[in-house]
């Protein structure tokens, strides 16, 4: 009854199933929400570039057709302006489920998570369509284990400012599992952990790119609390690589996608110091209240089943941004703009 093409290796827009081995990655359809943002539109450049068709859909709630629009015009690309908590019917072989208002000043408005995540799971049913949900690695809230394993089942406050994130990601893992067992709908789970690269939100309060836009602003970089909590931050390109996989690969997961460099808040903008201005200054604020004392995956598992690692490091990947926020900020061409 639940058939799915992904079981026998190939698209289900092909009625006779006989592709040669060596296309059956080609012309795959997949459905990319969120795939405006930050992640999403990084992910949807390396799809395309495999020789799939891609449909993004999004709301543009905190996503740019900036983002994509090196893509208009190509017939593998549509973009549908579409709000997932609303139905959605299209025909598809792949669902990546990334739509999501992600960022602390944005995410309590929206039932996205919860919603948003019920039609993508409703849609994968009917299309018997592969489904991948960006979880997160709140799900652990402040966790009482470190690093943290795929195991933990977190700490997470029910009603604290911070719950509509992570509260609704773990329902959003609880719907996906629900799918997986009671409709045989194939599920992927990935637990991302802090990430970074061109095209963040700039304004949108993540620590990386509040720092980065100071610096380049001549601004104080504002340090929340002592700045002694941790945080271990993935460049964007590993993060693609880890989602494919774990999208491509044959285990459900949950999976840690993560880099396990661990970094203070001072440490991290000693870096973004060293990157972007030596003489940049630290300004302290109070934190924000349940933020997490420290976070960093433990990445076993991915390891092995899905014989992925990180390979930028923190020095190595900020610089990959700047160049990319000074455009965005200044409009200008200069030195570090590519
Ligand atoms: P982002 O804000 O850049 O992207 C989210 C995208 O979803 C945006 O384009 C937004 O317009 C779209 N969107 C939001 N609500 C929508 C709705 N109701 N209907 C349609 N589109 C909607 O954020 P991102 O950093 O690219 O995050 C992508 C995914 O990865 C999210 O699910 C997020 O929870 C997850 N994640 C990201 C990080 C990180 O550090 N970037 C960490 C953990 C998890
Ligand atoms: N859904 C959707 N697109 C589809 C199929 C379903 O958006 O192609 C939505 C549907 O409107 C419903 C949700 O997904 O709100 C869950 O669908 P499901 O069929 O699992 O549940 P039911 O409709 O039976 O409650
Ligand atoms: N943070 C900070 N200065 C800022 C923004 C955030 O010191 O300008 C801190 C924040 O208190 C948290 C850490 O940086 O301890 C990471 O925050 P972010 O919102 O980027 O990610 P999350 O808390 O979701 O991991």
């Amino acid at each position: 009854k639940f058939s799915n093409p992904h079981r026998l290796g190939f698209g289900s827009s092909n009625p006779t199933g006989k592709i040669p081995l060596g296309l059956k990655r080609k012309g795959l359809r997949i459905v990319v929400t969120g795939g405006a943002g930050f992640v999403g539109s990084h992910l949807v450049d390396r799809l395309i570039a495999r020789g799939d068709s891609v449909m993004v859909v999004d709301n543009f709630f905190t996503g740019r057709k900036e983002n994509v629009m090196h893509h208009f015009g190509n017939p593998n690309f549509e973009l549908i302006r579409h709000d997932v908590v609303e139905p959605l019917l299209l025909e598809v072989d792949q669902i990546y489920h990334l739509a999501c208002p992600a960022s602390p000043v944005h995410y309590k408005f929206n039932p996205t998570n919860v919603v948003g995540t019920l039609n993508m799971l409703g849609l994968a049913k009917r299309v018997g369509a592969r489904f991948l949900l960006t979880s997160t690695s709140e799900v652990y809230g402040d966790p009482l284990q470190h690093p943290q394993k795929e195991t933990y089942w977190g700490n997470v406050n029910p009603i604290g400012v911070r719950s509509c994130y992570d509260e609704g990601k773990r329902t959003a893992e609880t719907l996906t599992m629900d799918y997986h067992r009671g409709a045989g709908v194939e599920v992927r789970i990935a637990r991302i952990f802090n990430t970074y690269g061109p095209r963040m939100c700039i304004d949108d309060g993540r620590v990386v790119s509040n720092f980065v836009a100071q610096a380049l602003r001549k601004e104080p970089l504002t340090v929340y609390g002592d700045g002694k909590q941790t945080r271990s931050f993935q460049y964007v390109s590993d993060l693609v690589e880890g989602l494919m996989r774990l999208m491509e690969g044959e285990h459900v997961g949950p999976f840690n996608l993560g880099n396990p460099g661990e970094f203070t808040m001072l440490e991290l903008a000693e870096v973004v110091q060293e990157t972007i201005d030596p003489n940049a200054k630290i300004e302290f604020r109070p934190n924000t209240e349940d933020d997490p004392h420290k976070r960093k995956p433990d990445i076993s598992r991915a390891k092995e089943l899905l014989g992925w690692e990180p390979k930028v490091s923190l020095r190595k990947g900020l610089p990959l941004m700047v160049s990319d926020f000074r455009q965005r900020i200044f409009g200008d061409h200069k030195e570090g703009s590519s």
